[in-house]
């Protein structure tokens, strides 16, 4: 009996001390909820970094069940994803991109039918009336814009005329684009995401090594110290000759060669389709190739002095990396400043 009011005694004298005596700081309670508060104030990255991995997974979900559903493979439709993801980033006249959801995207028209009166139609049976493509993938009844699982079937089926195999799917592709852009982008992607089994492909890093000797400053948009008429669109990174150039990015490599400004230089396009330039390289990294898929670090090349001149023109300037950054959004190109992306991603280890 008397042991039995010792335990129960041990067991409510914590609440005892913090609500009735108020002696809180006795109580284990109270150091708990200090702790977690300390947590929480101390370290909010992996709760932000939480929530964009549960974006990224509910997209990769979304991939992986149109996969099942279809058999179409998950890299390509997710190409297709990042593809038009792109474009609303980059266009004022198509939706905003939604963080977790699909960016795919079907005007009025072609979801609902031509002549169809309602243009937010989402009665299956009116819809194939009027010869809209809005197809139903979620299984609620209605063909849904809202819907991602209803926007992917709908795009799938579109795509799907001769089966899902690389050429006839390239072939779809341009029937539905007509661009050959959007086809290689979009296979590229598809690529990328297939071969790292995610599309979570958004690490940078800065191209020289940490440990080398480098310098560089803001220089955007003022004039050249060598050659050319254009004004500076890049980031000359001083450094000394053959020290390695690294890709900073996961993407393709989409250009190798020389040009009579740049020297040798590498074109690398990433899965936000920006294209990162790299000149005047004293030399390429063994095997490097066009069409090639490399990640963030990889070398491509080493540091050099080549250009403005015929083809192997070399020491006409110090030696250094020209980096460039490029976007496209299907209507125009234009360069922007690499600088701010520089200094970040030299803080990042
Ligand atoms: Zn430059």
């Amino acid at each position: 009996m008397n042991s039995n009011r010792n335990l129960l005694f041990k067991m409510i004298k914590p609440l005892y001390y913090l609500l009735v005596k108020n002696y809180a700081w006795k109580t284990p309670i109270y150091y708990l909820a200090f702790f977690f508060l300390f947590i929480f104030l101390i370290c909010p990255q992996p709760f932000v970094y939480g929530a964009e991995n549960g974006a990224v997974k509910n997209r990769e979900n979304n991939f992986h069940e149109i996969e099942a559903q279809t058999g179409i493979p998950w890299a390509y439709v997710a190409g297709i994803d990042q593809y038009e993801r792109n474009l609303r980033f980059s266009r004022k006249d198509l939706p905003p991109v939604k963080d977790a959801g699909i960016s795919i995207n079907f005007s009025d028209i072609v979801w609902c039918g031509i002549g169809n009166p309602n243009l937010h139609d989402e009665d299956l049976r009116t819809i194939q009336y009027f010869g809209g493509i809005g197809k139903d993938g979620d299984g609620d009844g209605k063909a849904s814009r809202d819907s991602d699982k209803d926007l992917l079937l709908t795009m799938v089926d579109l795509l799907d005329d001769f089966g899902f195999d690389k050429e006839h799917f390239k072939i779809a592709l341009w029937n539905y684009y007509h661009r050959d852009a959007a086809v290689s982008i979009i296979m590229n992607n598809a690529e990328l995401f297939n071969k790292y089994g995610t599309i979570d492909l958004q690490k940078k890093v800065f191209p020289i090594p940490r440990h080398a000797n480098y310098s560089y400053k803001d220089t955007w948009g003022m004039s050249r110290g060598w050659g050319g008429r254009r004004t500076h669109e890049g980031t000359d990174i001083f450094a000394n000759y053959g020290v390695p150039v690294r890709s900073t990015c996961y993407g393709t490599v989409e250009l190798k060669g020389w040009n009579k400004f740049g020297g040798w230089r590498v074109g690398i396009r990433d899965i936000n389709n920006t294209y990162h330039y790299y000149a005047h390289l004293s030399s390429f990294a063994k095997d490097l190739a066009v069409g090639q898929l490399v990640e963030p670090g990889q070398v491509i090349g080493g540091v050099g002095s080549s250009g403005y001149g015929p083809k192997g023109t070399s020491g006409k300037f110090p030696p250094h990396l020209h980096y460039g950054l490029y976007k496209e959004n299907g209507r125009s190109e234009w360069a922007f400043n690499p600088y701010p992306f520089l200094t970040k991603w030299e803080k990042n280890k």
